[in-house]
């Protein structure tokens, strides 16, 4: 009797979930065509630095060998309005590589395997064969905040990695490469702004409280093709479709501060790895396939992502801020049992 063969899966979205699925399907032997609208390497709004990614999912999708020299960090410094509010040691440190280089080694790792990566292409979402996954990044939405993010040469830290609370205002600070510091923030947008992808960052910085910040950085050289913005981020509930297969962001976008959403796109397409596989081997529907998945998503990041979505305020806005310090300063922050809830 011979087997018959696995049944092809296509992808559409080259970022971390898609490529990281796309990987390790190829690795357990099933065809994949990965759709990309860009192109590799390229500079993304993030803040660079990965907490809570266990060693059970980047075994199974074969990661190790692509985040070996990322940069571990474990001391944190928090400032509210440049003062220094708190240092902490996070319980497991986080792994930091900007997604200049992260993206570009997974995209070449996907197409060593075999994998067939169409780049500059843009799929038309509104068709869903059997055997599609949606892994396109967050859904656009109609939301006042904006990300921001340069890297910087030669700044010097504070800690390992640094946390700024300003108005309205997160922004975090961390090594990346060599001497390569990756300055990544979230602003509520602020109208009548006339600003370049240049000069937002500095802007933003000030008009949220962040003057000394914004004076280290206008310090310092910033690698050009580094600013990026990216605007309408939305944090809202996760999505399972009933009729497409969605993996990383397109499933549900973690609030940045938790360092959380590069894991939880790694975390999903491990989630999405073993049905999609008995689909490709007819060994299930491609409704139950969805269903199953959606299940596992919902199961393991429902806790994280409403734990994520009921502390954002407090880090983000003036009174939630001015509550946090009174909290800190009476010893009564409990950051542990933060860090667990959230991963
Ligand atoms: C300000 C900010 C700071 C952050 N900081 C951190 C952090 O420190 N740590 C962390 O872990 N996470 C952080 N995140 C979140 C993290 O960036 C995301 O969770 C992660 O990128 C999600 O990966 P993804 O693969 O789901 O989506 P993405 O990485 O966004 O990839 C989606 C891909 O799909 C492609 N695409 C979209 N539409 C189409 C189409 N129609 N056809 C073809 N291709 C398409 C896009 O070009 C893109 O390459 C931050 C986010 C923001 C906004």
């Amino acid at each position: 009797m011979t087997a018959s063969p696995l049944k092809p899966v296509q992808i559409i979205g080259g970022g971390i979930a898609g490529l990281s699925l796309g990987l390790a399907l190829r690795r357990a032997g099933v065809s994949v065509t990965l759709i990309e609208a860009g192109d590799y390497p390229r500079h993304r709004v993030c803040g660079e630095f990965i907490t809570g990614l266990d060693t059970g999912t980047i075994d199974r999708l074969g990661l190790a060998p692509i985040l070996a020299d990322a940069q571990h960090h474990r001391e944190v410094s928090w400032f509210l309005r440049d003062r220094l509010l708190r240092r902490q040691m996070l319980p497991d440190p986080a792994l930091a590589l900007s997604r200049h280089v992260l993206d570009q080694r997974l995209a070449n790792a996907f197409v060593s395997a075999g994998g067939e990566l169409r780049t500059h292409t843009r799929a038309d979402l509104e068709q869903t064969p059997d055997g599609r996954v949606f892994a396109t990044g967050r859904r656009p939405a109609r939301s006042d905040w904006i990300g921001l993010k340069c890297h910087a040469y030669g700044l010097a830290l504070k800690s390992e990695l640094e946390f700024h609370l300003g108005d309205n205002a997160y922004v975090g600070l961390c090594v990346v490469e060599e001497d390569r510091v990756n300055v990544s923030g979230l602003f509520r947008q602020r109208p009548g702004f006339g600003l370049t992808r240049e000069t937002a960052l500095l802007t933003y910085l000030r008009a949220s409280g962040l003057a000394d910040l914004a004076h280290r950085l206008s310090e310092v050289e910033i690698d050009p093709a580094s600013f990026s913005a990216v605007a309408g981020l939305g944090f809202s509930k996760p999505t399972a479709r009933a009729d497409r297969l969605v993996i990383g962001d397109t499933f549900a976008m973690i609030p940045p501060f938790t360092g959380n959403g590069m894991a939880m796109a790694f975390q999903s397409a491990e989630c999405a790895l073993d049905p999609l596989l008995a689909w490709s081997r007819g060994e299930a529907d491609w409704l139950v396939t969805l269903r199953k998945v959606n299940d596992r998503l919902r199961r393991r990041f429902r806790r994280r992502l409403a734990s994520a979505k009921t502390l954002h305020p407090f880090l983000f806005n003036p009174q939630g801020q001015r509550w946090l310090a009174v909290v800190n300063r009476a010893g009564l922050l409990p950051m542990r049992a933060l860090y667990n809830v959230l991963h």
